[in-house]
């Protein structure tokens, strides 16, 4: 009787290495579920109002923009860790929704639903970067394309799009991508280690990125 409780345990075990952690799984208009960050693990290194990131991905992005740099092109993080009460805040201030799960009811001139918010901004407790891992970019040269598609086709996106993921670096949301998030060229997530591959593990394998880290 033992060993097969015994047996039964493990085999949930090993369901559950498989699955990943039960959170990962739930999504809400296409946007996976993340926890956020320890704020001991974050240190600032980007340059916007947004400057801390988690410290093994700050590590890989100085590295990554001394690299750009010897290449010539002005690679500039912009804005990294968000918590999941600023998300809320970013996410809420465009919806009026009655049927909503996550703003409130009240409107106050505000129009859009959460679903068709949720295709530009994640919802709080959904935005990769809550994690502490997710940068977006930005060209120093090309400053008007901030948060632009043009961004793409700035020279720090094609640099980007060609050693990224040397770095550990991968483009969370390509062109036409399945998730069905509008396309964000500036938006990048660091899988670079163990614990960051862990948390991306089930968005990775519904949605893969591109160019994505190997
Ligand atoms: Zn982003």
């Amino acid at each position: 009787m033992r060993s097969l409780l015994l047996f039964l345990l493990l085999l949930g075990l090993a369901g559950l290495e498989l699955a990943g952690p039960a959170w990962a799984q739930e999504s809400l208009h296409g946007h996976m579920r993340y926890p956020e960050a320890a704020p001991e693990d974050l240190v600032a290194v980007c340059t916007g109002n947004s400057p801390r990131l988690h410290k093994d991905a700050a590590q890989a992005l100085r590295v990554m923009i001394e690299a750009a740099r010897a290449d010539g092109t002005d690679l500039r993080a912009l804005s990294c860790f968000r918590s999941i009460q600023k998300q809320r805040y970013l996410f809420c201030r465009h919806v009026c929704d009655p049927r909503g799960q996550v703003c409130g009811k009240s409107c106050d001139g505000r129009r859009e639903s959460e679903k068709a918010r949720a295709q530009v901004s994640a919802p709080p407790g959904h935005s990769e970067h809550a994690t502490g891992y997710a940068v977006d970019f930005a060209d120093g040269r090309n400053r008007k394309c901030d948060f632009e598609i043009c961004f793409g086709g700035t020279e720090a996106s094609l640099w980007l799009a060609e050693n990224a993921a040397t770095f550990g670096f991968e483009l969370s949301f390509p062109e036409d991508n399945a998730q069905g998030i509008s396309f964000e060229p500036w938006h990048w997530r660091f899988v670079g280690t163990p614990e960051a591959r862990q948390l991306f593990q089930a968005a990775r394998q519904r949605y893969p990125a591109s160019p994505a880290v190997r």
